[in-house]
């Protein structure tokens, strides 16, 4: 059985005051929630202080990025033993802002699953189309060449414990939610082209995520889809009474 999970992705948005608060509030309004696995993704900045408040809880704590090196001179980045130091369970690797921005490819994006599992992290990988890509029907393609790259040399072992969030990049911040069935159609795909690569108990085991616009109000339809296992939430996850709705709903 799929735990289900669901993440916020906080993005560039909070301090470290305004990221305690909403874990306080959060803690009060669902605590302890243990049905479904909640995971916040918070800035680089607040990861330690949010790790403290988060002690002893089912809350988990996510990074938003990674460096694939151990260490060394690479100004400005954070390693995952660095992340794993501060208590990081899960890391989102190759979201869409990161492969649109900052020059993050296929190849940067299995480096950094193998450098999240080499130090124990787990890694949300990122995958999904531009609307482009959507109105030529080659989503499903673009999806598939995005999972088999992120998951090359990845063993059958570690792949039961990735996390795969489908994310169509039109959906992203845009209000437009993909329908429940679009999105479950997708998901399927991915869930297949893992049992492909690992066999069928391997694929079944696999977690993939639905995000673009996901809300309280559209979260339970689309957690409905038989093979979507949590959502990847932004905008929504950012109020606490809103993420302890999506919890109720997911
Ligand atoms: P929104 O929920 O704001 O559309 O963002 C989705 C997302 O990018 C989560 O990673």
């Amino acid at each position: 059985m799929r735990k289900p999970i669901l993440a916020g992705n906080w993005k560039m948005f909070k301090t470290v005051a305004q990221a305690q608060s909403f874990v306080e509030h959060l803690q009060q309004l669902a605590p302890n929630t243990t049905d479904v696995e909640a995971v916040l993704c918070a800035p680089a900045t607040s990861l330690y202080a949010l790790n403290n408040l988060l002690a002893g809880g089912t809350i988990k704590l996510a990074a938003q990025n990674l460096h694939q090196a151990e260490e060394g001179a690479y100004t400005g980045e954070v390693s995952a033993l660095m992340l794993k130091d501060v208590g990081c369970s899960y890391v989102i690797i190759g979201h869409s802002e990161r492969r649109q921005y900052f020059g993050e490819t296929d190849d940067t994006v299995n480096q950094k699953v193998h450098a999240a599992f080499k130090h124990g992290l787990l890694p949300i990988i990122c995958v999904g189309e531009d609307l482009d890509q959507r109105n030529q029907g080659i989503t499903k393609n673009w999806v598939e060449e995005q999972v088999r790259a992120a998951l090359a040399n990845v063993s059958a072992d570690d792949v039961s414990r990735v996390v795969i969030a489908y994310e169509p990049i039109w959906a992203i911040g845009t209000g437009q939610t993909a329908t429940a069935q679009d999105a479950g159609d997708v998901c399927t795909h991915i869930r297949q082209v893992a049992s492909e690569m690992y066999g069928k108990e391997k694929g079944d085991l696999l977690r993939i995520q639905y995000g673009g616009s996901v809300k309280p109000e559209n979260i339970a339809e689309l957690m409905a889809q038989p093979d979507i296992d949590g959502a990847l939430v932004g905008g929504a996850s950012l109020d606490p009474g809103s993420f302890a709705k999506l919890l109720q709903g997911a």
